[in-house]
């Protein structure tokens, strides 16, 4: 469920025109919806009563600073996986102390800011890692608090690059390794075992895959809390959302269309799962959802440049590029496109739609049918609220797209675009070729 939808024939965000958002901020433009993230916050929270739930918010997926301080104040922390997103959390004025601290490759830097800064826990992949956060918490007198990582071998059936509970992926020690390196664990003189954590992968939309790793890890879970006094279980993110459907699925009736079989995963149907499972163990539960969070709460705007008739194939070339939107290049992913202003009347097209980056990969999607759309007019790539501005580059010289708000009829500019200036900021010419 979501709040893109059309008002007459213009597509709205909330209350808001999305075409008047892009004439006045141009475009490439991100757009995402308050109400949406608040909804998906709050359905996937009430879907876990019954647990004592901490949200932690996967940032990576999208970290403006708006998008946090709305989270915040929804009462959510965060799973941050680096320096510099822990400091997003300190500059959107968010809470550090209940927020985790993933990732494969801490450096001694950030494992010292995130104790200064009095995070809840770090999760922990390796024991060279453990050395590492025992010797800077040795070094500033204190104990680190920490849980290792637990790759539960259980196929996630999404794509490659976003499956990570496979035993021979990066990520995680084997369940079968497990008492080993929290026996290991437990010997360190600064470190605090604090809990236990997994995390199988990204855009899982059936239960199957979390029901099995939770039942797989909650016995040994209940064992770490009799031997070392655990206090919480974190069951990780992954959520999946609607790509395909996109525009649809903003309606209950669509989510009541689809027969039980195939109904992409909801949070009522992830807390039915789970929370029996769980509640047993007596354990504080973390969630880290990233993608489902502001997914399907971020469109990105673009403008048609040309329509380029070829022989046998059309092009539609947009303002958008691979830089601006890396997910069909990297992941081979399906983004819906949509018309900002719908118009009945028109002929089908079938085209490719590309940016103008000079790769053939810069495709956000290869013949699709749509609404003939001429140079000038927008439209919007839909579910494009995760791993979208967050994974933007500056691919020739482009500059990073600016970012919009929405609530209700109010929005707001809350990432400007980016200047040359700016671009260009930190190079410089070395003396010897002066
Ligand atoms: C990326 C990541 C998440 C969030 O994944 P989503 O699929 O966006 O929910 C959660 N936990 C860890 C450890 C991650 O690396």
């Amino acid at each position: 469920m979501h709040h893109f939808h059309y008002v007459g024939q213009n597509l709205h965000c909330e209350s808001v025109d999305l075409a008047e958002v892009a004439r006045l901020y141009g475009t490439p433009t991100y757009v995402t919806s308050a109400a949406t993230m608040a909804d998906n916050y709050n359905r996937l929270a009430n879907s876990l009563t019954g647990l004592d739930v901490q949200l932690c918010y996967a940032m990576k997926a999208n970290s403006g600073l708006a998008v946090l301080r709305h989270f915040a104040r929804l009462g959510a922390a965060f799973d941050l996986v680096s320096g510099g997103e822990l400091r997003r959390v300190l500059a959107a004025g968010a809470d550090v102390k209940r927020s985790v601290f993933a990732g494969v490759g801490k450096t001694e830097a950030e494992i010292q800011l995130a104790l200064e800064s009095g995070i809840f826990s770090f999760h922990v992949e390796s024991e060279p890692e453990l050395a590492r956060i025992n010797h800077v918490a040795g070094k500033m007198g204190v104990k680190a608090p920490i849980a290792i990582r637990i790759n539960p071998d259980v196929d996630a059936h999404t794509h490659a690059k976003i499956t990570t509970g496979k035993s021979d992926n990066k990520f995680g020690i084997p369940l079968k390794f497990a008492a080993a390196a929290y026996e290991a664990a437990s010997k360190y003189p600064h470190i605090q075992l604090r809990g236990v954590q997994m995390h199988i992968g990204s855009q899982l939309t059936e239960i199957g895959p979390f029901a099995e790793a939770v039942a797989k890890v909650a016995p040994f879970a209940a064992e770490l809390k009799a031997k070392y006094g655990i206090t919480y279980f974190s069951i990780g993110g992954g959520i999946g959302i609607v790509y395909k459907d996109a525009l649809a699925s903003g309606s209950a009736a669509w989510w009541d269309a689809q027969p039980a079989a195939t109904r992409p995963l909801t949070p009522e149907a992830y807390g039915a799962a789970l929370v029996p499972l769980l509640q047993p163990l007596g354990l504080k539960i973390l969630l880290e959802p990233g993608r489902y969070m502001v997914g399907n709460a971020g469109v990105l705007l673009t403008r048609v440049e040309h329509l380029k008739r070829g022989s046998g194939k059309n092009f539609l070339i947009v303002d958008a590029a691979m830089n601006d939107l890396v997910r069909p290049a990297m992941y081979e992913a399906f983004h819906e496109i949509v018309p900002l202003h719908r118009d009945t009347t028109r002929r089908a097209l079938v085209a490719d739609v590309v940016g103008p980056i000079c790769e053939s990969g810069d495709c956000f999607a290869k013949d699709r049918q749509l609404q003939e759309v001429g140079e000038g007019e927008y439209i919007a790539l839909m579910s494009a609220g995760a791993y979208g501005s967050t994974m933007s580059s500056r691919y020739n010289t482009r500059a990073l797209p600016a970012e919009v708000m929405v609530q209700g009829s109010a929005f707001e500019l809350v990432t400007a675009r980016e200047t040359f200036e700016s671009m260009i900021a930190h190079e410089k010419i070395p003396a010897f070729l002066k």
